[in-house]
């Protein structure tokens, strides 16, 4: 069929409508993915003033993604022309505006539409999302692409709401805080923390890192590409082979995870190595950073320019544990007082509170009370109670060493898979069948046995220690267990409108 619809719909079936929640990678991709095989009716709810996510969100001095951009884009739309490894966040959010473009995306776009509650409806099988600001949308089909990252974490800190100075979260920048001159302090040393604070100690009179935990790291320069380098995928299969080449690179970080006593111990060494290196000449400086956990317990950190920047006369590593925040600055465990005039909350993200907002399924039953103990899903998409209703980026699917985007595209190629089902079949709704959930979410948390993940405290578990983020395996074995629908695994519920019609009609 000319509109790529594929015979998709049976005379006088009503089309399926699908609302879309995030308009960042996410919801994108499963935007395209469905467009592309013919449903039509798809809406996209954004909070922010613009498309992007997390991309539109970060936009931190040095804020890049740490994972090849060869591979950190859609399979779909491969761009030869990245300007450097990693590319940085203008770069990204530009692809992404670019893509939205081409396949027509823009104006299924609402932007400045927070949505706080998402509730189904039984009897009319259908979805209602409803924004801060009262508007409604409706949709037969739910998908939640908030992601994971979205919610600024703020430590809780006793005080900290006294402080004077100027202070903002790392993932809502201040541009129009110039930092030249100021004492500046940091709380937090992970992902995002080491891509800025190069950046800020450029400018900053003084500038005070504290950190709870070090960390792992590892070399990445991601200086940007020579004029040849940059012409290099232009040649025949260089671009395909080095795609293939970064994914299989990045599944050695998962085998190391895996695999602590082994593979992880290999990379282990070469995480020493370049520490080392970069530390020669400051053993007391190596001393506070040196990480007392499992190699790949928490994300690997793959910079070269953080631990040199730590280096420098004006910037000051703090590991005594902050005590408090005053009017004027951070105290900490050793009695010290640190003036500050300006404090960025390196601090992360909510990640295990999952959902981000008020979702009601069948009965009124609350994801976030079905979520108490620890978010999951089938595949990280399915939730039993909850028909028709698909989770992107959603619990365990996210990757330690893998590209996110790879994840997002077999869930939106899987959604669409679900959708055709109920399609073919002439369903109202779909659901995951409990006993496979429940059957699936064992046997996932079962392969963190062994691994480097359940070696110490990270973001990826909740409090009762349950890693509630990351996917447990390799990306290969995602794509085998998703590439697939199984019918077998869902239910499909009658048509109830359909069945009204028929009434209507006699
Ligand atoms: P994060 O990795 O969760 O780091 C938060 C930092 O804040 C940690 O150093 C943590 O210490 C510290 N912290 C938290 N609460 C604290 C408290 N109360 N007192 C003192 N320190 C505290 O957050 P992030 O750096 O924003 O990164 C989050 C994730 O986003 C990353 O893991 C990654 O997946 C993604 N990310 C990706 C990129 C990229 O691709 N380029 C860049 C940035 C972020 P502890 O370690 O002791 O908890």
């Amino acid at each position: 069929m000319a509109d790529g619809s594929h015979g998709l719909y049976r005379a006088g079936m009503r089309e399926t409508s699908v609302l879309i929640i995030g308009a960042g990678f996410g919801g994108i991709g499963a935007a395209i993915e469905l467009r592309r095989q013919g449903f039509r009716d798809v809406q996209i709810l954004e909070a922010a003033p613009e498309l992007g996510g997390t991309w539109f969100f970060n936009t931190y001095p040095g804020a890049a993604c740490d994972i090849p951009s060869h591979f950190y884009s859609y399979s779909y739309e491969q761009r030869k022309n990245w300007s450097r490894l990693c590319s940085t966040q203008p770069e990204i959010l530009s692809y992404m505006h670019e893509v939205s473009a081409k396949y027509g995306l823009n104006e299924l776009i609402t932007t400045n539409c927070p949505v706080e509650t998402c509730s189904w409806d039984e009897e009319a099988q259908q979805w209602t999302a409803t924004a801060t600001d009262g508007r409604t949308f409706t949709a037969d089909v739910l998908i939640l692409a908030t992601g994971q990252l979205n919610r600024p974490a703020y430590p809780k800190i006793p005080g900290i709401e006294t402080f004077q100075g100027d202070a903002f979260h790392s993932a809502r920048w201040n541009h129009d805080l110039p930092l030249a001159g100021k004492r500046v302090a940091v709380i937090g040393s992970g992902a995002s923390a080491v891509q800025f604070v190069p950046e800020v100690a450029k400018q900053a009179a003084h500038l005070a890192v504290f950190q709870r935990t070090g960390s792992w790291f590892m070399h990445r320069w991601n200086n940007p590409y020579s004029r040849p380098v940059r012409a290099l995928p232009k040649l025949p299969g260089v671009q395909a082979f080095r795609r293939s080449f970064v994914f299989h690179f990045v599944e050695q970080i998962t085998r190391s995870i895996k695999h602590p006593a082994t593979a992880g111990r290999i990379l282990k060494l070469r995480s020493i190595a370049f520490m080392r290196w970069q530390l020669r000449g400051a053993p007391e400086l190596r001393e506070q950073l040196w990480p007392d956990y499992t190699f790949g317990c928490k994300r690997i950190l793959f910079t070269s320019h953080f631990l040199p920047a730590l280096r420098r006369e004006n910037v000051e590593l703090v590991t005594d544990a902050i005590t408090e925040i005053d009017a004027t600055g951070v105290k900490t465990a050793d009695g010290r007082h640190h003036d500050v005039d300006c404090l960025i909350y390196a601090t992360g993200f909510q990640t295990t509170d999952m959902p981000a907002m008020e979702i009601t399924g069948r009965d009124g039953t609350s994801l976030r009370e079905v979520w108490r103990d620890g978010a999951h899903a089938h595949l990280g998409m399915t939730v039993p109670d909850f028909p028709s209703m698909f989770v992107m980026y959603g619990p365990n699917t996210n990757t330690s060493g893998g590209s996110i985007i790879f994840f997002i595209e077999l869930q939106a190629a899987y959604i669409r898979q679900a959708l055709q089902l109920m399609r073919s079949r002439g369903a109202g709704a779909i659901e995951v069948r409990r006993e496979v959930e429940a059957a699936s979410d064992r046997a996932l948390q079962a392969q963190f046995n062994g691994s480097a993940w359940l070696r110490c405290d990270s973001w990826y578990r909740n409090e009762s220690g349950r890693i509630v983020t990351n996917w447990p395996g390799y990306m290969a074995d995602y794509r085998t267990a998703t590439e697939t629908l199984q019918p077998s695994d869902f239910e499909l519920l009658p048509d109830r409108t359909a069945a009204e019609t028929d009434l209507a009609a006699r």
